[in-house]
């Protein structure tokens, strides 16, 4: 994966070579890429895959994959598995070492003993609201709890109790004992285990108490020998509490957690939250609409995994927020495909056209190449007979100075085939709609030149009516019209309704009859298409990944 050198010029990397400097973690590097199952992942956690596995690919390391699964009542096996499709397509591989936090329940639950021996810990007998009040603000320092001193004795025997079931949901909490005055909120008592009668979709009915993340997911770093713990940057706060139960529970060369940045791009929502919103209120398909910015979305959509990993180490990890421009996203995959693609002529939307002096039953075949990019690629055979469809754009009646493709009187190549000259127009009577053009071929300008060498300016792609191939294709833009989706804070009035359009009775040329689920062309002209999954053995279904324009690389040559 030679496109993820460029994470070794992270920050990240200079911490890892000064820890095997200083013989740190006795110079191993194992990461773990740490998902919550409440969610499809999203290009944000592209970021975060390509840093955990990729850093220690790079370092000759090993990384876990561990589902954070301590929030029974938003997550589930659906998510799982999904999760695991989405980061072995990206192209990673973790080995044997799939883990779940609730795999440590009993040793989280022995840590919380632990802590209540050594009289850090204490149950608290205030209602969630009240936990919230006696809290204080940024600006007020917290209260203590009334239950704060309950001796050791009475804590392991409620706590135990909690364990066992005696006490209704919320009733009580196991809180850390740490600080109520302490300017980090996160330092001030915070909850570390809740009594909740959900069923996991792990571990059945076997709990009725959870552990908190923020307490479950440095133990679960630290059983797993995690030496840096990678993650992005509204942990930042969190790591003198996890610093604090690692200390107190005397771990041993504890993991070392780094945060970064979360990646952010223009007109994308990287959240969960609300791309769980979009689906359950209808504004999408599914989590794998290919407008959405879920890696099922983006597989969807056409993207290959290599372009987004290019993406994410171009785009860069550092420690400050920065939101990417989506043309860079565009660009990367524009070029994977442009050097991958198979080439194929595809009308969108038709325009019938007779070549008068063409003989009827004649069917000839012309080779054009596969990928000009590729000369490997060689070439197929494409069909030519009497009636063949162009695109509508490529005929203008009264076209102006600089069009050059066809008009009445004007001849074009059509690609690869022949030289053709427009001679009349047929309009439907009724609406003055062109219907057909009637043109004349030059037998001299076979394979698309003459011994005259007379010139053309326009070369048209072309599909033979009676060999073409009938396709639904789908177009995409920009799922919100605003670059920042929140603007306005109204994400749901910043959608674009012009996000997706749909061509019916567009013609392609015979060679993708065979085409399947996910195969990749570039359609000359009009970009890069993938076959989606909605298409059927009477009719294919293409997603356009993305068009041919680069407004990137335009960018980075002004
Ligand atoms: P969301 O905010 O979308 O719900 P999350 O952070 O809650 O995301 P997790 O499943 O907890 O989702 O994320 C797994 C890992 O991916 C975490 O380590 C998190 O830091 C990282 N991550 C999530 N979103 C991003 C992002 N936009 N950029 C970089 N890393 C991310
Ligand atoms: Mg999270």
């Amino acid at each position: 994966m030679t496109e993820l050198e460029p994470l070794r010029n992270t920050f990240i990397q200079e911490i890892i070579d000064a820890d095997r400097e200083a013989g740190r973690h006795g110079g191993r590097v194992h990461t773990r890429f740490p998902p919550e199952p409440n969610g499809y992942l999203h290009i944000g956690h592209a970021r975060a895959i390509c840093v955990d596995f990729g850093l220690a690919m790079l370092n000759g390391g090993l990384c876990n994959l561990r589902f954070d699964d301590t929030n029974p009542s938003k997550e589930g096996t659906e998510y799982v598995e999904a999760i695991k499709e989405d980061v072995r397509w990206l192209g990673f591989d973790w080995g044997d070492r799939e883990y779940y936090a609730s795999d440590y329940f009993e040793y989280l639950y022995q840590c919380a003993i632990k802590l209540i021996k050594k009289g850090k810990a204490y149950v608290c007998d205030l209602s969630p609201e009240e936990i919230r009040e006696y809290r204080g603000t940024l600006t007020e320092p917290g209260r203590e709890s009334p239950y704060r001193n309950r001796s050791v004795e009475e804590n392991l025997d409620l706590f135990q109790r909690m364990r066992a079931g005696e006490f209704p949901d919320g009733s009580r909490t196991l809180r850390a004992k740490i600080d109520m005055a302490s300017p980090n909120l996160n330092m001030r008592d915070p909850v570390i285990y809740r009594i909740q009668r959900v069923r996991h979709h792990r571990t059945g009915d076997e709990w009725c108490i959870y552990p908190m993340y923020d307490f479950a997911h440095p133990l679960s770093d630290a059983i797993e020998g995690i030496t840096h713990s990678l993650c992005s940057l509204e942990f930042e706060d969190h790591r003198p509490l996890y610093e604090w139960f690692l200390r107190e529970l005397e771990i041993e060369d504890p993991p070392q957690q780094i945060e970064f940045a979360r990646l952010e791009i223009t007109h994308v929502v990287t959240s969960k939250r609300v791309l769980r919103r979009l689906v359950e209120e209808g504004h999408v398909s599914g989590w794998d609409d290919p407008r959405m910015p879920t890696l099922a979305g983006l597989r969807r959509r056409g993207y290959t995994p290599k372009s987004i990993r290019t993406f994410v180490a171009r785009a860069g990890v550092s420690k400050t927020n920065a939101t990417i421009d989506i043309a860079l996203l565009e660009h990367c995959v524009r070029e994977d495909l442009n050097a991958t693609a198979p080439r194929v002529m595809a009308v969108l939307n038709p325009l019938r056209v007779v070549i008068t002096n063409y003989p009827e039953d004649l069917v000839e075949e012309f080779p054009v190449e596969n990928n000009p990019e590729d000369p490997a690629a060689g070439h197929r055979m494409v069909p030519f007979s009497r009636v063949i469809y162009i695109e509508r754009d490529d005929f203008m009646e009264d076209p102006p100075k600089n069009y050059f493709r066809l008009a009445p009187g004007r001849e074009v190549r059509l690609k690869g085939a022949y030289y053709i000259k427009c001679e009349e127009v047929v309009k439907d009577p009724e609406t003055g709609e062109i219907v057909e053009l009637r043109c004349t071929y030059d037998p001299e300008s076979r394979g698309g030149t003459t011994p005259d060498g007379r010139k053309v300016r326009g070369t048209l792609h072309w599909v033979s009516a009676a060999h073409a191939v009938e396709a639904e294709v789908r177009l995409y833009d920009h799922l919100f019209k605003t670059a920042d989706p929140l603007e306005g804070g109204d994400i749901i009035a910043n959608l674009n309704p012009d996000s997706l359009r749909v061509l019916t009775g567009c013609l392609l040329e015979p060679s993708v009859r065979q085409a399947k689920v996910g195969d990749r062309f570039q359609f000359l002209r009009h970009g890069y298409f993938c076959v989606d999954r909605d298409s059927t053995p009477e009719r294919l279904v293409f997603n356009r990944t993305v068009s041919l324009k680069d407004t990137w690389a335009k960018l980075q040559k002004a």
